[in-house]
């Protein structure tokens, strides 16, 4: 009898029984209000510092919410943010998405045409801007038809630079009156939070739209020991862009973790200041691309300045070179690498080293790859003629695709489709080799990868060896098509100033032919006074694309 009913009872459907709790910022910035009051939100301002604590955040949050939602704002709507890293930023980032409407945070770079087709194609219908930004959007006057109301981020002795963009409301006055406290609504977790456009360094800007169940998992992803390991006992001082590439998830992280935030509002470039704000806050954490890292390195070499409470720095945006990577590790500041992208919210892969890498030697070389796979994150790499999957065998490289619930499954708009496969992935446009143990090397953009003859020649790479030239400031490498190769490695050469005159093409073909396979060679090289560079900085091989001179042999 007991085994029939046994029996009985195991035929019978079971359902889980686990809470439906919705992965919203809600539960981020629950944890703010209720376990990290007291902890310090800090903003570089341009006299002093601006410092209150997360209990003062929340209180504002508050205030902006009933604000925003006097305003007009309504679940869904697209809130602009024009904006440097501050506190009134900040406070965006939370009251926004809580409320169900979208932070779309615009990158100031951009091209004046560009940025009215972000504004546009994102149907933004309230823009908040610093009013150090005002001019920017000064521009676009006459052409911001779909905005109702801009609202103006600035400080009671900042003077709104001049413009004609009719009534413009002060942020402070806007929120003053307003009660601090807000019930927010219930969203669901697969609504949209926020969107971020790609830079265009490959085509036009496309709309990113994260979710909140995609912020969640990619906050939480993103503290993991194996990630960038965030704590609550760290302090976050990120040199990296709020409006660009959801700031690689920082500010959601330092919530949820409780970490302290130091912001350094306008980025003026200044190693000094990086290094002043890092000593001064007792940063353990930095952030930024490498060419800020670069910065940071020529600036404690110069000075003898050091930052012994520092206990990494994130990195990422493009690869870090090996010079850099030692230089900081002789200062005691471990860069730690990252590879992702805005479609990827963004981080995929993180570069530290595990039980199987022993020596030295090879510890530092696998921090020098983009990375180990993380949790959360599905990698393939396929052929770039075929669409075949390839081998992890650290030899072949492909496209790399990836999947996951932080990772996007279509642009605003409908854009680019063909960017996601039928069967669920993100074509990255990056070309990887991968590791039998799961580390990826980049070896090139599949745009920029150079087909010659059949064979595939890296740009990438060929740049970081023209660029190993004592005499080389910068090198750009773009694929000229060819009658005979298909495409032949073009070098756009920067000299450095002392060798100006005096650096030949023959001399930069000359060092490679010892470092590179024959049929790498370049065809021509052309020496310029500099790279065009996108808005955030990388080699802008569009352009130079666009402007090259067909090969003399085509
Ligand atoms: P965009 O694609 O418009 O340049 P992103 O800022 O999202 O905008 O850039 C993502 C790209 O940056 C990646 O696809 C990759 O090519 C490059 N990248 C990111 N991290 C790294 C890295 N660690 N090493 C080399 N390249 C990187």
């Amino acid at each position: 009898m007991t085994s029939l009913a046994n029996n009985v009872s195991l035929s019978r459907p079971i359902e889980g029984l686990m809470q439906d709790y919705p992965l919203t910022l809600h539960h981020i910035f629950w944890r703010v209000e209720k376990l990290f009051g007291p902890k310090e939100v800090v903003t570089r301002r341009e006299r002093g510092v601006h410092r209150y604590t997360n209990a003062d955040l929340v209180k504002r949050v508050y205030r902006l919410a009933n604000a925003l939602r006097g305003m007009g704002v309504r679940p869904g709507d697209r809130v602009g943010t024009l904006a440097w890293n501050n506190y009134r930023h900040l406070e965006l980032y939370w009251a926004v998405p809580l409320l169900g409407a979208v932070l779309h945070t615009l990158n100031m770079r951009l091209f004046a045409s560009q940025l009215e087709f972000v504004i546009r194609d994102g149907g933004d219908r309230f823009i908040f801007v610093d009013a150090s930004l005002v001019p920017v959007l000064q521009n676009l006057q006459g052409r911001l038809e779909g905005v109702e109301r801009i609202v103006v981020l600035s400080d009671d002795d900042e003077v709104v630079p001049q413009h004609t963009l009719g009534e413009l409301i002060d942020y402070e006055s806007l929120i003053a009156g307003e009660p601090e406290a807000f019930e927010f609504p219930e969203v669901d977790e697969r609504a949209p939070a926020a969107m971020c456009y790609t830079s265009g360094t490959t085509g036009n800007p496309k709309g990113v739209v994260y979710t909140h169940r995609s912020q969640f998992l990619h906050t939480m992803g993103a503290m993991q020991v194996g990630s960038m390991g965030i704590t609550e006992a760290d302090v976050i001082l990120p040199a990296v862009p709020m409006f660009h590439a959801n700031c690689w998830g920082l500010p959601y992280a330092a919530g949820m973790s409780g970490a302290k935030l130091v912001m350094l509002d306008r980025w003026v470039g200044d190693g000094n200041v990086f290094v002043d704000m890092a000593e001064a806050e007792q940063a353990t954490i930095l952030g930024g691309v490498p060419t800020i890292a670069m910065n940071l390195l020529t600036t404690l070499r110069s000075t003898g300045r050091r930052l012994p409470r520092v206990r990494r720095m994130l990195c990422g945006g493009s690869a870090i070179p090996e010079n850099l990577m030692r230089g900081m590790d002789e200062l005691g500041i471990p860069l730690l690498h990252a590879w992702g992208m805005t479609e990827t919210s963004p981080v995929c892969t993180v570069a530290q080293p595990n039980s199987q890498h022993l020596t030295e030697s090879e510890r530092f070389r696998v921090r020098l790859t983009q990375g180990f796979i993380q949790p959360g994150v599905e990698l393939r790499i396929v052929d770039l003629a075929t669409g075949e999957p390839l081998p992890w065998d650290g030899e072949a490289f492909g496209e790399v695709h990836v999947r996951g619930p932080w990772i996007a499954s279509g642009y605003h708009n409908g854009a680019d489709p063909d960017r996601f496969t039928a069967d669920g992935w993100l074509r990255t446009g990056d070309v990887a080799k991968v590791s039998p143990d799961g580390f990826i090397t980049l070896v090139d953009r599949a745009k920029d990868v150079i087909k010659s003859g059949g064979e595939w020649v890296s740009s990438v790479d060929l740049e970081n060896a023209i660029m190993g030239h004592p005499g080389v400031a910068e090198a750009a490498v773009i694929g000229l098509s060819h009658p005979v190769w298909q495409e032949r490695p073009v070098a756009y050469v920067v000299p450095r100033p002392e060798h100006r005159d005096d650096l030949t093409a023959d001399d930069i073909r000359g060092f490679l032919s010892a470092r590179v396979a024959k049929w790498w060679l370049p065809d021509e090289v052309r020496f310029v006074d500099e790279v065009p560079k996108t808005s955030v900085g990388k080699f802008d091989k569009k352009a130079l694309r666009a402007n090259a001179a067909p090969l003399t042999s085509a």
